[in-house]
């Protein structure tokens, strides 16, 4: 098993951590929830460690692979759009990466899923929630075009990977009242959009502009 560091100091305290969490506030971001799971889970814990004196910058970071942990304050966006004020039972996430946005997540509902399409990603994720003690995620290497649906449908989605389209599967694994947060376009222009699944349709929001690696076809 990966040895993981939990006790940091100095770049890696918690004190590091507070002010990054101020900096969210000063940016927008409201909801306590999803602030105090940013304030708890060490993001230094997800990144290379050549990397940790780094982790709480407000910046995208490389986690191998040619794969990026986004930058706090999107992790926190995401997040809180997902919720929209509400507890969640389940939540999908497609792109598991370091594992920070799931850890987040199982902070703050009560059954994260999440996939991932390279499988070494997915098992050093899964060795960082062992080393926290994070029991409520569960995770799938394949390709997330097709979500995970033998446990949909899902009060939210999240999705951490850019389609040039959205995926028709992830919109039938939401449930009523459930909400899709998915970046959409090709690596110049993406935004952010969020599909709220109602009884009788689909509406779409479009929010701000974001960079994220693309959703790729396909696992390996
Ligand atoms: N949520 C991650 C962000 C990782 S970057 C984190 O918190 O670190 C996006 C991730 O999506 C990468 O790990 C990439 O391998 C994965 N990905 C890309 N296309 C995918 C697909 N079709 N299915 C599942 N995962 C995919």
């Amino acid at each position: 098993m990966r040895r993981v560091r939990l006790k940091g100091s100095g770049m890696t305290s918690d004190r590091t951590r507070e002010r990054m969490v101020e900096g969210l506030k000063n940016n927008g971001i409201r909801d306590r929830r999803v602030l105090a799971a940013l304030k708890k889970i060490p993001r230094h814990i997800f990144v290379d460690e050549a990397m940790a004196s780094r982790a709480y910058e407000n910046t995208a970071l490389p986690i191998g692979l040619g794969q990026t942990l986004s930058q706090p304050y999107i992790v926190a966006r995401m997040t809180e759009e997902v919720l929209n004020g509400k507890r969640l039972k389940k939540v999908l996430e497609v792109g598991t990466g370091s594992g920070y946005q799931a850890a987040i997540l199982s902070e703050l509902v009560v059954q994260v899923y999440s996939v991932e399409r390279i499988e070494k990603l997915m098992k050093l994720a899964r060795s960082r929630f062992m080393a926290l003690g994070i029991r409520n995620i569960r995770l799938k290497h394949s390709d997330g075009h097709w979500g995970w649906p033998d446990y949909g449908q899902y009060d939210g989605i999240v999705v951490t990977a850019a389609p040039e389209e959205i995926p028709q599967e992830l919109l039938g694994q939401l449930a009523i009242g459930g909400r899709l947060i998915i970046p959409v376009g090709g690596s110049r222009n993406q935004q952010l959009q969020v599909v709220t699944r109602t009884v009788q349709e689909y509406e779409l929001e479009i929010k701000e502009n974001v960079s994220f690696v693309p959703l790729v076809e396909g696992h390996q």
